[in-house]
């Protein structure tokens, strides 16, 4: 059977769940085929054996922890070697869409990214994406060398597969442009507990219309009692009310979770560029004019200080 090359972002060995989700993808399209490289690669093969991967193929080296992108770029660069493949998948992370690209540029292949679905088609594999502020979706597929696709978070359900998952040892040769640019330093993002924005399978956002960073609090309480994600919509990073790294938008982050709930947000076009893939969506806003309700699956018309305490409080006695 065909294979299929997907690469694994892992954080010492603990996968994350974009890849699970590429496996499932993978699966449709052939043998699923793992690349894991840096430290701890190795101790990814159990779970992503129990996921469908047949091969997981590893890399080890000082160069990976200590020099940007490029080593990652070489080591799956070994991997189409020795594998052929029919695609090559990767997570949309903003890393990753760079080895993808320099991936492409070096096997002379296509490259399509944030795909939110990937198809087995007759003449190869289509990936679909959603464009323009999700107001379309195309289908595209890559018709030049392999196609290279990376896929948004929360695109396709994790699922046990359980595969041979047998690990393998890459030679990677490093290239003199591995070692242009070097890590100097690295400094670990506090952590809030709540699951990485882009990943979330909730997200609960909070806009202007939540008056204040000392309100913001009421937000936090809504998406703990969900495990959720916290974002924002600009005029709240802007008033710094929120850090900008929680920002959802177009000059944000792209989020696409199962659940995105937007207070007190109006929803202008660059707000919904970043949400509106999201699966189901439900806004609280006072004005029942807002246009944040032209695209809502649920619309609750209130005063957030009143909507978002009841919700948190009627979530978390259901929780009980
Ligand atoms: P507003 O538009 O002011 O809406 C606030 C809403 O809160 C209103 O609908 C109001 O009815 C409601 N409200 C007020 N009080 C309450 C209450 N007590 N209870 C319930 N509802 C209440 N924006 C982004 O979000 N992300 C981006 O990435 C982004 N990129 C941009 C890029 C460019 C080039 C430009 C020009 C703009 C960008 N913007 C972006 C800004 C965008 O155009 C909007 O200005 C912004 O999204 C508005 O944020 P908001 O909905 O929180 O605020």
């Amino acid at each position: 059977m065909a294979e299929v090359l997907v690469f694994v972002d892992h954080v010492d060995g603990a996968v994350r769940k974009p890849t699970l989700e590429l496996l499932t993808l993978a699966r449709r399209l052939g043998d699923p085929v793992a690349v894991a490289v840096g430290a701890g690669a190795a101790g990814t093969a159990g779970v992503l054996a129990e996921h469908g991967a047949v091969r997981v193929l590893t890399a080890q080296g000082p160069e990976f922890g200590d020099y940007l992108v490029v080593p990652q770029v070489d080591a799956l660069v070994a991997a189409f070697g020795a594998v052929s493949p029919v695609a090559v998948l990767l997570p949309s992370s903003a890393e990753a869409k760079e080895i993808a690209a320099r991936f492409a540029v070096r096997t002379g292949s296509g490259v399509i990214t944030d795909a939110v679905d990937v198809e087995a088609g007759e003449a190869g594999p289509v990936a679909v994406q959603s464009a323009f502020a999700a107001s379309f979706t195309t289908r595209s597929r890559v018709v030049r060398g392999v196609p290279v696709i990376t896929v948004k978070p929360n695109s396709a359900p994790v699922g046990a597969a359980p595969a041979a998952g047998t690990v393998e040892e890459l030679a990677v040769e490093f290239s003199d442009l591995s070692t242009a640019a070097r890590v100097l330093s690295r400094t670990p993002r506090e952590s809030t507990g709540r699951p990485e924005l882009t990943e979330a399978a909730i997200v609960v956002s909070g806009g202007r219309g939540v008056n204040g960073a000392e309100n913001f609090p009421l937000i936090e309480a809504l998406a703990d009692s969900l495990g959720a994600a916290v974002g924002a919509s600009r005029a709240a990073v802007d008033a710094g009310w929120y850090p900008h790294s929680s920002q959802v938008g177009q000059t944000g982050k792209s989020v696409s979770p199962q659940l995105y709930i937007a207070s007190g947000i109006s929803g202008a076009i660059q707000h919904r560029a970043g949400m509106q893939t999201s699966k189901t969506i439900v806004a609280i806003n006072k004005d029942a004019e807002a246009p944040i309700f032209d695209l809502v699956d649920y619309g609750i018309v209130g005063d957030l200080f009143d909507v978002v305490p009841q919700l948190t409080e009627e979530i978390n006695t259901r929780k009980a």
